[in-house]
C-alpha cells in the first residue's frame, strides 16, 4: 500500500472521530435542556398545588363570614319577632330564620367538604416537593457529568485536530482535494476494494483497475464514485481456500476388488484410456475404453489368472480409479460406455487427481501403483 493511502486511512479515521466528539458535545447540552424542562413541569404543578391550597382556604374564610352573617340575621330577626302585633308578621319572621337556617347548614356543609379536601391537597404539596428535591439533585449530577463528559471530549478533539494535522501534511495537495471533495459528497472518501469490488459504491472494477489498485504502485479512484480506492491484503488472507473444504475425502478402491478400473494417459498410442479388469474363475478380462466417447476400443482380452498378474504391463503408471459394474450390466453396454458410468470415472479421476497434489498424512494407499508392486 502507497504511504499516502495509508495516511489518508488515518485522515479518515481521525474526520470519523472528530465528527463523532462534535456531535456528542453538540449533544450534551440538549441532554441537560431536556432534564430541565421536565424540573420546570415538577415545579409548575407544585405550584399548582400551593395555589389551590390558597382558594381553599380564602373559600372556607368566604363560608366562615356567611354564616356568621346569617347567625346575625337570625338573632335579630328573634328580637324583631317579640315585638311583632300580627300574627302574619311573626310567620313571616320565623319563614325568614327557617331560611337562613338553611342557608347556615348548607353553607356549613360547604365548609366540612374544603376541610376533607384540604388533607388531599396537602399530599399533594408534599409529593410534588419531594418530586422536585429529587429532581433537582438528579439534574445537578447530571449536569456535573455533561460537564465533564464535554472537558474529556474538548480534550480529544484537541488531540485529534492536532492529528489530523500532522496525517494531512503527509499527503499530497492534490490527492486530499480530491479526498475532501469525495468527501464532502459521499460521507467517505476512501473506499477498500473487496471481491473485485468498490465497498464504497458497490460497483463491479474494471479488471485493469482492479489489477492497479491490488499492485499499490499508484493512486487509483472509483469510477463510479471517485473514492480513493485500496486493497488491504490481510482481508484476502484471510479467506480459506473454499476448495479445500469443500471436497469431500475420496473413496478409496479395495485392492482385492474383483474389478478394478484404472486411467492411463496414454494408451498404446491411443491417447487418453479406461481401463477395466475383471478376475472370474481364475481368469481375467481386459477392456479399453476410449477417455473422452466412452467408446470400447479392440476385443475383449482374456488371460489366464488374476489380471494383476495377468496385465501388470497395463497397470504400471495407471492411476486406480473408482467403479464396478456387473458383467451382465456391461454387456448391455455393447461397445459404448453409458454416459452416467462415464462421467462417475471422470470425476473420480478429478478427485484422484486432486488428492495426488494435495498429499495428506491420512491417506492409506498410493493412487498411482508403482512398478515395484505390481508383482506382489
Ligand atoms: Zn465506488
Amino acid at each position: 500500500m502507497l504511504p499516502e493511502i495509508e495516511n489518508l486511512l488515518r485522515l479518515q479515521e481521525a474526520d470519523k472521530e472528530i465528527r463523532r466528539l462534535q456531535e456528542e458535545i453538540a449533544e450534551l447540552p440538549k441532554c441537560v435542556a431536556a432534564i430541565e424542562r421536565k424540573l420546570a413541569g415538577t415545579k409548575a404543578q407544585l405550584e399548582k398545588a400551593q395555589a389551590a391550597i390558597k382558594a381553599d382556604e380564602a373559600a372556607r374564610r368566604k363560608h366562615d363570614t356567611t354564616v356568621a352573617d346569617l347567625r346575625g340575621k337570625i338573632s335579630k330577626y328573634r328580637d324583631q319577632s317579640l315585638e311583632v302585633k300580627t300574627n302574619e308578621q311573626y310567620k313571616a319572621l320565623l319563614h325568614e330564620i327557617e331560611f337562613a337556617e338553611k342557608d347556615i347548614s348548607a353553607t356549613e356543609d360547604k365548609i366540612l367538604e374544603l376541610m376533607l379536601n384540604a388533607d388531599a391537597r396537602e399530599k399533594e404539596v408534599k409529593a410534588a416537593e419531594a418530586e422536585l428535591k429529587a429532581e433537582t439533585a438528579e439534574i445537578e449530577k447530571e449536569k456535573a457529568e455533561a460537564r465533564q463528559r464535554t472537558a474529556e471530549d474538548e480534550e480529544q478533539l484537541a488531540e485529534w485536530r492536532a492529528k489530523r494535522g500532522q496525517i494531512r501534511a503527509g499527503i499530497s495537495e492534490d490527492l486530499l482535494r480530491h479526498y475532501e471533495r469525495v468527501s464532502k459528497f459521499r460521507g467517505t472518501g476512501i473506499a477498500e476494494v473487496r471481491d473485485h469490488k468498490c465497498m464504497g459504491c458497490q460497483v463491479m472494477l474494471r479488471p485493469q483497475t482492479y489489477n492497479d489498485v491490488r499492485a499499490g504502485q499508484q493512486t487509483v479512484f472509483c469510477d463510479s464514485c471517485q473514492r480513493v480506492l485500496y486493497f488491504d491484503s490481510a482481508n484476502v488472507e484471510q479467506k480459506p481456500e473454499p476448495e479445500q473444504h469443500k471436497r469431500p475425502r475420496r473413496h478409496h478402491p479395495k485392492i482385492d476388488a474383483p474389478q478394478a478400473w484404472y486411467y492411463r494417459e496414454d494408451y498404446a498410442g491411443d491417447g487418453e484410456a479406461l481401463l477395466c479388469f475383471t478376475n472370474a474363475d481364475s481368469q481375467s478380462s481386459r477392456r479399453v475404453f476410449d477417455m473422452h466417447t466412452g467408446r470400447l476400443l479392440g476385443d475383449i482380452l482374456i488371460r489366464e489368472g488374476d489380471f494383476r498378474h495377468a496385465f501388470p504391463e497395463d497397470i504400471t503408471g495407471a492411476i486406480r480409479l473408482n467403479g464396478s459394474w456387473s458383467e451382465e450390466e456391461m454387456e448391455t453396454w455393447g461397445t459404448e460406455m453409458p454416459m452416467v458410468a462415464l462421467d462417475s470415472l471422470h470425476s473420480d479421476l478429478d478427485a484422484a487427481r486432486y488428492e495426488m497434489s494435495h498429499p495428506s498424512g491420512k491417506m492409506k494407499q498410493p493412487v498411482a501403483v508403482p512398478t515395484g508392486q505390481v508383482a506382489s
